[in-house]
């Protein structure tokens, strides 16, 4: 059976890990500090705070951005539930928005209709990896003084309008969990412009600890140390770093392959009436999961016949308003209860076979 999605690891993976083995620092060191500069250069970025998930990524973030009990946040509903969890984790609340149904980013018209003085922020999705209309949100944001905090797991490596997600914009976090665009095994990062609140992100991955434990360690009176805010236990370790740094080496070859089955997948699809393929742009996307809309309620029928041939799918995301713990907030969202029914998740790899590549494309012209 094709996955849905892989990890694309081996020896170079292995040998990073080996090099943190022989230096006997697991932890908090050199190598995340390490990854951290390898993200930041790739990025054109100026903060990159690397941590142990995306998940820990954006609550960290809302918390150093002081968002609080009682703020309310607009988000999609056509999330990972992550995104939500993180909110709620705050005590904070989450406001439920439309996407737009050709792209599955935040629908900016719906969005502005839920604009209130009690919003404190906004998180939009870059979804599969199509960055959203970041000049409208980031307008909006100016004119309302409202946080535009993006989930940017999807988004690691793709652009809008020639500049990577993640070196413009408020604060953007990336996850690099098992089957992100690279993965460190677990890890994520927060990237921002603002050094203040990057120092005091720094300071919350590790329990709020003024400078770190790797740091300390290079002064002489090195077991003296100051707690000076809220904090977690958030920070990456060294065996996460090691990962990402092989992968970060190989982010282009990766590109260009998913890329390419990309094209393939779209060329196939593009004239088969009963489904529609997404509005990405091309050219600036990092893709990283392959999505396509399937009509005239078909998709349920779609999948158990591409599971009898063998072909992996699946349904990303469940809308979060029709979650037993977030009916609190639900509110109707007839659109993105729409394509929920309709959206199916199709394998993209980098790891993927000209063979594989065939039976996905195959398997559904022969359903039709
Ligand atoms: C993966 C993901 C996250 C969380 O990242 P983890 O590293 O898995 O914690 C958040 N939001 C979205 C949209 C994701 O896909």
């Amino acid at each position: 059976m094709l996955p849905v999605s892989r990890p694309s690891i081996g020896s170079e993976e292995l040998e990073e890990v080996k090099k943190v083995f022989d230096t006997g620092w697991l932890g908090l060191g050199s190598t995340v500090f390490e990854f951290e500069n390898a993200v930041k250069e790739y990025l054109g970025a100026k903060n990159v705070i690397a941590v142990n998930t995306g998940t820990t990524a954006l609550h960290i973030a809302f918390d150093a951005f002081g968002i609080t009990e009682g703020d309310e946040v607009i988000v999609p509903s056509l999330t990972f539930c992550a995104s939500i969890q993180v909110i709620t984790a705050l005590r904070a609340i989450p406001v439920f928005c439309e996407v737009d149904p050709d792209t599955l980013n935040i629908d900016i018209n719906d969005l502005r209709k839920r604009i209130t003085p009690r919003i404190k922020a906004i998180m939009p999705i870059h979804y599969c990896g199509n960055a959203c209309d970041m000049d409208s949100l980031l307008d909006i944001g100016k004119k309302h003084s409202i946080l535009i905090i993006e989930d940017a797991a999807h988004a690691f490596g793709s652009s809008y309008k020639g500049k990577k997600i993640g070196s413009f914009g408020d604060v953007t976090c990336f996850s690099f969990d098992p089957i992100k665009n690279i993965t460190c095994g677990e890890g994520g990062a927060v990237v921002l412009s603002d050094d203040d609140i990057a120092e005091e992100i720094r300071r919350k991955r590790i329990l709020g600890i003024d400078k770190d434990t790797w740091h300390r360690y290079q002064n002489k009176k090195s077991w003296f140390y100051e707690v000076t805010t809220q904090g977690y236990r958030y920070h990456m370790s060294n065996i996460n770093a090691a990962i990402g740094l092989a992968q970060l080496k190989k982010i282009s070859v990766f590109i260009e392959k998913k890329r390419k089955i990309v094209a393939t997948y779209n060329e196939a699809f593009r004239y088969l009436k009963g489904i529609k393929i997404l509005n990405w742009n091309r050219d600036e996307t990092v893709p990283f999961t392959y999505m396509i809309r399937v009509l005239d309620g078909r998709r349920g029928e779609m999948m158990d016949f591409l599971n009898e041939k063998g072909v992996g799918t699946g349904v990303h995301y469940i809308p979060n308003h029709l979650q037993p713990f977030f009916k609190p907030f639900s509110t109707p969202l007839p659109i993105t209860e729409q394509v929920y029914e309709e959206i199916l998740t199709l394998p993209l790899y980098y790891d993927m076979t000209e063979n594989d590549i065939d039976l996905v494309i195959q398997s559904i012209i022969a359903f039709f």
